[in-house]
């Protein structure tokens, strides 16, 4: 138990010493942009990592946590029920798994097709749960066919034309909510290896969505490599998880 303890200890003075690096540069992008360090949301993404780090992090003050696949999720937001965290689910989500995800998430990131929209208005109502709140997963990389498909179909996303009648399909489905945009840079077509310009674009993309639907203002963008840019574009919410965990075993 003693080993134990002083490994859970290591561990949270390692978490302590990450966070505590990543909260920096946020604060130091909100000052570069004039922006109040208030306008940004950490978002610490814990995929792959066990529930006892979820539990670690919730000690050290960190209230939201992201998810990206649906089976290793619930487990571990079962497993930390007690630790009045907010979960976010980030990843590619098919329609069979909403039910599953609306049971603990309160944010779902990568809404990029009509069909899910049902789906996870169909499962917010059989459970009687309070209203999800949904963001439109926008896909640059197939902006007027600039992209390969292979990239956008991999990890999901909605094209940007596609933004406003997914927007208007959300707002209007019983038990959901339009809480704006997400994006992540883009690895082909015109914004590869151009973050801060991507993440402009989305910019504009929610500008357009708070004109139709003021209320909808999140804007989620940046990750551990590029959280500086979706910062000085406008970001509300970065979603950082290998800056405050460590490299992942496994690309996922
Ligand atoms: C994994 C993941 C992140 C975090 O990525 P890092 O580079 O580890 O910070 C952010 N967003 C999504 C959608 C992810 O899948």
């Amino acid at each position: 138990m003693a080993v134990n303890g002083d490994k859970a200890d290591e561990r949270r003075r390692e978490l302590a010493g990450r966070l505590a690096r990543v909260e920096e540069r946020i604060a130091r992008a909100c000052d570069a942009a004039g922006r109040p360090r208030g306008e940004v949301t950490l978002i610490v993404v814990t995929k792959t990592y066990p529930a006892q780090d979820v539990r670690l992090l919730a000690g050290l003050g960190v209230r939201q946590v992201a998810e990206n696949r649906d089976q290793e999720a619930a487990g571990k937001a079962a497993a930390c029920a007690d630790a009045s965290l907010t979960w976010h689910f980030v990843g590619q989500l098919q329609t069979n798994k909403a039910r599953s995800v609306v049971r603990y998430a309160d944010v779902v990131h990568s809404v990029d097709r009509a069909r899910l929209v049902s789906a996870l208005s169909s499962a917010v109502r059989s459970q009687g749960r309070p209203p999800l709140d949904c963001l439109v997963q926008v896909a640059l990389e197939k902006e007027n066919g600039s992209g390969s498909g292979a990239d956008a179909a991999g990890r999901g996303g909605a094209a940007p034309g596609e933004v406003p009648g997914l927007a208007s399909a959300i707002a209007d489905a019983p038990g959901l909510r339009l809480a704006g945009v997400m994006t992540v840079a883009p690895l082909s077509g015109a914004y590869a290896g151009r973050p801060r310009a991507a993440f402009e674009r989305l910019m504009d993309i929610s500008r357009s969505l708070r004109a139709q639907a003021p209320a909808a203002t999140m804007v989620s963008a940046g990750m551990s490599g590029d959280l500086e840019e979706a910062i000085a574009a406008g970001a509300t919410h970065v979603r950082v998880g290998s800056a405050v965990l460590g490299v992942r075993a496994a690309l996922r």
